[in-house]
């Protein structure tokens, strides 16, 4: 896996990591009882909170997601297939540095084709 730069990976699924956990505990959300929001603000944390309540899970999943990345970084079996073993596009990393499966197997989990772990 010499080819593949993990090292930056691995701190950009820190640094996501970071950020959902942040967004899922509501950090950035939070409101400083000694300010007074204005209105426009109010309704932007609103409707930040009311996405957010929409997208946890899927964060929460995401989480799940990186940390099984980051375990693979360490193992030396980052970017490799968690179905068929081979290797994952390169360029799809790098839009999805969490991937679990290559084009093809992830095809087949969103048809429910294949079972997931
Ligand atoms: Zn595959």
């Amino acid at each position: 896996m010499s080819v593949l730069k993990t090292e930056k990976i691995k701190d950009k699924l820190i640094l996501e990591r970071e950020l959902l956990l942040a967004k899922l505990n509501g950090n950035d959300l939070s409101v400083d009882s000694s300010e007074t929001p204005d209105p426009v603000d109010l309704a932007v944390r609103n409707y930040s909170k009311n996405v957010m309540l929409a997208v946890s899970e899927n964060d929460s999943r995401q989480v799940i997601l990186i940390n099984e990345a980051l375990t693979r970084i360490s193992d030396d079996e980052y970017g490799t297939c968690q179905n068929c073993e081979k290797p994952i596009n390169p360029k799809r990393l790098d839009a999805v540095p969490w991937a679990r499966y290559c084009l093809n197997c992830q095809e087949l989990v969103e048809q429910g084709l294949l079972d997931e772990e």
